[in-house]
């Protein structure tokens, strides 16, 4: 059964009947803002900006300490919407969607009001003797933020707090799979006394998201899928409008023969099934070298034989939050059974639950002419290829259209840093599942397929300004050079040239 299907509308806006993954059993109705609501938004939006950018930024990072405290007050309700919508383990709803995003509000509200007050930067050589440079960050104006399902809240939580701490208004579109989630952040917001218009929520599908993007704001910062970002990037491209896309990934863990093989098999399991798969960071290709493969094989399958699924109580693995994903995940499987992987655990829905539910799943013996090694497949299933040794894993993860993050296990830390810096990926993790984007310190995004531009941290804060920078003359202009152009002028410009970058008093000096 379909998780969203459309509905008879009276009026020009599409209507989306959604249900629970958990049960299947409908959860509300969604009616897609349409090209006109967004103009509309935008407009709203360009109206609020200008006295919310004027904000002294500590004002501002104010917001977002509230909103922090109004989402301490509301995590349960939070985690009971992330769950309905999502059917994720509870302990996940908790950590990467309530307590990731108190971090993140944080970190923005400690750290914006130091990373974007106005800079004096001293300008080399001998033209700082007679200029200032001052650099200020100054808001876009309204920055586009799109998100996917697979983290409703804290994805859209995180870049929301960072263009708003940064001055900018925010249209913020969720996906249609968990709209509810995604709304939480602009209530959450509106209770903590942001002012109107400054952050508005879209409730809508793809075409709202098109519209979003054709609309004419200043930024689009966008998460989601390879072919979205393509479509995004391309529509942007022709508009002119700066973009950030942070997409999907194929992630690798390489396992080298001195790796500790029982962190490495915890990793494993909990980097490829954590959020049931739909991670974008999931470890999707594990590359065990043969000194170790058999051992490191029974570890995983110990554990993921103990893994329990459910949607109630206490449980380690939930649901796939969406049907769609749910035949991706069964597609590639079904091929890579076909071409000859083995299934050691799960290899299927699970029968007792009614939901949205694919079994925690072990497959061997596959390589990269299936899909399963070579698509994103979002689902809780544990590839692992036997590679003779670290140079062929390294090849073989490197192996990818896909470049968004990776992990390496070694007891040699040198060799570890040596092996990720090889990755040909966003960033690594060495010695434990990918986490970098609950690190904003580590700026966070995807090379290759998986992005363009990075977020998080300093970079990603201010990547939702224009760092303008402002040139002053000490002298009110008095020293300018210029007309009328002289031979004579000309002979002492090159003198002073040929003493300048030629004589090592000089160099020193510029
Ligand atoms: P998706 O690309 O289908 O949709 C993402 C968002 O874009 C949704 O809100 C959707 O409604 C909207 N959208 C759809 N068509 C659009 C269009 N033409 N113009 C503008 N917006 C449009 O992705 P998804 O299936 O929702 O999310 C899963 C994907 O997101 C996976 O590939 C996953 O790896 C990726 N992801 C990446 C990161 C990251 O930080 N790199 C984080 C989370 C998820």
């Amino acid at each position: 059964m379909a998780i969203y299907e459309a509905i008879d509308s009276p009026g020009p806006r599409r209507r989306l009947r959604l249900r629970s993954p958990v049960t299947l059993e409908p959860i509300g109705e969604l009616e897609c803002a349409s090209e006109e609501d967004v103009r509309a938004a935008l407009e709203r939006a360009r109206k609020a900006q200008p006295a919310w950018g004027e904000l002294p930024v500590d004002e501002r990072a104010v917001y977002l300490q509230r909103v922090s405290e109004v989402l301490l007050e509301k995590q349960d309700l939070v985690m009971q919407t992330v769950l309905r919508e999502t059917g994720k383990a509870p302990s996940e709803a908790f950590s990467m969607e309530v307590f990731a995003s108190l971090d993140a509000l944080a970190y923005y509200a400690k750290r914006a009001p130091r990373w974007l007050r106005p800079e004096k930067r001293r300008i080399h050589g001998v033209l700082g003797l007679a200029k200032q440079l001052r650099i200020e960050y100054r808001p876009l104006g309204v920055v586009g933020i799109i998100v996917p399902w697979n983290g409703p809240f804290v994805l859209a939580m995180n870049q929301a707090a960072q263009a708003l701490v940064a001055g900018n208004a925010v249209l913020l579109k969720g996906s249609e799979v968990t709209p509810y989630s995604t709304r939480l952040v602009g209530e959450l917001f509106e209770e903590a006394g942001l002012p109107e218009g400054v952050l508005q929520v879209l409730m809508g599908d793809g075409g709202t998201g098109a519209a979003l993007v054709e609309a004419g704001v200043d930024k689009i910062s966008f998460t989601g899928s390879v072919a979205t970002g393509r479509r995004v990037a391309e529509v942007c491209g022709r508009n002119l409008t700066p973009v950030s896309l942070e997409l999907g990934g194929k992630d690798a863990m390489i396992v080298c023969a001195d790796a500790d093989l029982d962190r490495a098999a915890a990793a494993a399991l909990i980097g490829s099934c954590m959020n049931t798969g739909q991670y974008c960071c999931g470890t999707e290709r594990i590359y065990a070298v043969d000194a170790i493969y058999e051992p490191f094989v029974a570890k995983v399958v110990e554990r993921a034989s103990a893994l329990r699924q459910g949607a109630t109580g206490e449980f380690d693995v939930g649901a796939i939050f969406w049907d769609k994903q749910l035949a991706i995940i069964e597609r590639h499987v079904a091929e890579a059974l076909a071409k000859g992987a083995r299934v050691l655990v799960g290899g299927r829905r699970n029968p007792e639950l009614s939901g949205l539910y694919y079994e925690p799943t072990v497959l061997v013996d596959v390589d990269h002419s299936m899909q399963i090694m070579r698509d994103e497949t979002f689902g809780p299933i544990v590839c692992i290829q036997r590679a003779s040794d670290e140079e062929e894993a390294l090849r073989l993860a490197n192996d990818s259209p896909y470049g968004l993050s990776g992990t390496v296990f070694t007891k040699d830390k040198a060799r570890g840093i040596e092996l990720a810096r090889q990755l040909q990926t966003g960033g690594v993790c060495v010695n434990d599942m990918t986490l970098t984007y609950g690190v904003p310190e580590a700026p966070f995004g995807g090379r290759k397929e998986s992005g363009v531009g990075q977020v998080n941290g300093r970079k990603g804060l201010r990547g939702y300004c224009h760092e303008m920078p402002i040139l002053i003359d000490r002298f009110g202009g008095k020293l300018q050079g210029g007309y009328p152009y002289t031979t004579r002028s000309l002979e002492g410009a090159k003198k002073f040239a040929r003493f300048y970058f030629g004589t090592p008093l000089a160099r020193w000096l510029s």
